[in-house]
């Protein structure tokens, strides 16, 4: 399994840091974040080390969706989002994949999210599509 000494994740995986683990199986790791946006809100984390989601093989994230249900189950969540950052322009800042449950009690607590919708522009639309259907 990948794993980076520097990785404040992968100590935390191999214990070196401390964390309060909630649910862990031989691929994934789940426990609370230590700077919480709502009561319950935690990480889980694939065991093998990589930055981004595309550097995490396949079979390591299979695990990830039941991972993240335990803990939010455990919460009695009825409102709740699911984020993974990619980048620092989108916010991350561990350098290890991470998926954050977040319950969203009220308007107040938990995940606010902008959404700067653009106006729908069919042609656009259609011009992007096929670009993108010719990458595929
Ligand atoms: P992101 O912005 O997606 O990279 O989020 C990283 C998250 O990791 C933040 O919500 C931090 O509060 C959390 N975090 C950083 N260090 C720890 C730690 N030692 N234990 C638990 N959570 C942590
Ligand atoms: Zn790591």
């Amino acid at each position: 399994m990948a794993s980076l000494a520097s990785c404040i994740f992968c100590r935390i995986i191999k214990g070196e840091i401390p964390s309060f683990k909630l649910f862990e199986s031989d691929k994934t790791l789940a426990f609370l974040d230590i700077n919480p946006l709502s009561r319950g809100h935690a990480l889980v984390i694939p065991k093998h080390h990589g930055a981004k989601l595309a550097d995490i093989p396949d079979d390591h994230l299979s695990e990830i969706l039941a991972s993240l249900w335990y803990p939010l189950q455990a919460t009695g969540a009825t409102d709740y989002n699911l984020l993974q950052n990619n980048g620092r322009i989108a916010h991350q800042v561990v350098d290890h994949v991470h998926f954050h449950m977040i319950p969203k009690p009220n308007e107040k607590e938990g995940l606010g999210i902008g959404w700067p919708q653009q106006q729908t522009d069919m042609e656009k639309l259609k011009a992007l599509f096929e670009d993108l259907k010719s990458r595929m």
